[in-house]
């Protein structure tokens, strides 16, 4: 089982993805908790270069196609041998982001992209993607430091939101949106509700 953590800056992804990790391992499943960009040793470096205010202006292509890198080489070697295991894989960012950060967020045609992110992934797909739904306005305030991409206009991350918005709507089966202003334990109930069929339960 494949699930996603999608959502803007500071929406809880990463609260949440660990909250749905440990909710399993308690019930007894094997789960690998991963995300992207920068969970294997190339990731890492690419997400030193795509994140960092000091990499300054990246041509969008070749920002796409780092964090394309940063997904085949997850896949390939974290989460497809995770799942031949027979483990849970939860990851937090997935295909999702680089279609709303780098197709609407900036600009780059969205077929194309897709095309990138599904050659790039094998065209794994998750089980179902959560997406954490927040105003930018809201998100944003939660850090003090940001890094390239948060330094973004408002105007920027509200097109990425309403990219999340809409990849969920268009496929209402593989999504589940929550908004994350609604308590932690709540939104974490949800998810595990949701979830349970994914395990047979
Ligand atoms: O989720 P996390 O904070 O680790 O994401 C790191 C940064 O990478 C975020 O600022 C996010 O906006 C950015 N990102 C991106 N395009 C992607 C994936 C992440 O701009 N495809």
């Amino acid at each position: 089982v494949f699930v996603c953590f999608e959502g803007g800056e500071g929406s809880g992804k990463s609260t949440q993805s660990l909250l749905l990790r440990d909710a399993l391992v308690a019930e007894g499943y094997a789960v690998r908790l991963t995300f992207e960009p920068g969970d294997t040793a190339v990731g890492k470096e690419v997400r030193r270069i795509v994140l960092s205010p000091e990499t300054g202006d990246l041509d969008d292509r070749t920002e796409a196609l780092l964090y394309a890198a940063d997904k085949a080489e997850h896949v390939e070697t974290v989460v497809l041998p995770a799942l031949a295991r027979g483990e849970v894989v939860i990851t937090d960012r997935y295909v999702d982001s680089a279609l709303a950060y780098q197709g609407v967020g900036r600009g780059l045609d969205a077929a194309e992209l897709e095309r990138v992110a599904r050659w790039a992934t094998g065209d794994l797909r998750p089980h179902l993607t959560v997406v954490l739904d927040l105003a930018p306005e809201a998100g944003l305030g939660r850090f003090d430091e940001r890094d390239r991409i948060e330094g973004e206009s408002l105007e920027f991350h509200q097109r990425v939101r309403q990219a999340f918005l809409d990849l969920a709507a268009a496929d209402p089966d593989h999504y589940l949106v929550l908004d994350a202003r609604s308590g932690v334990a709540a939104i974490a109930a949800a998810v595990r509700e949701r979830v349970a069929p994914l395990l047979g339960q």
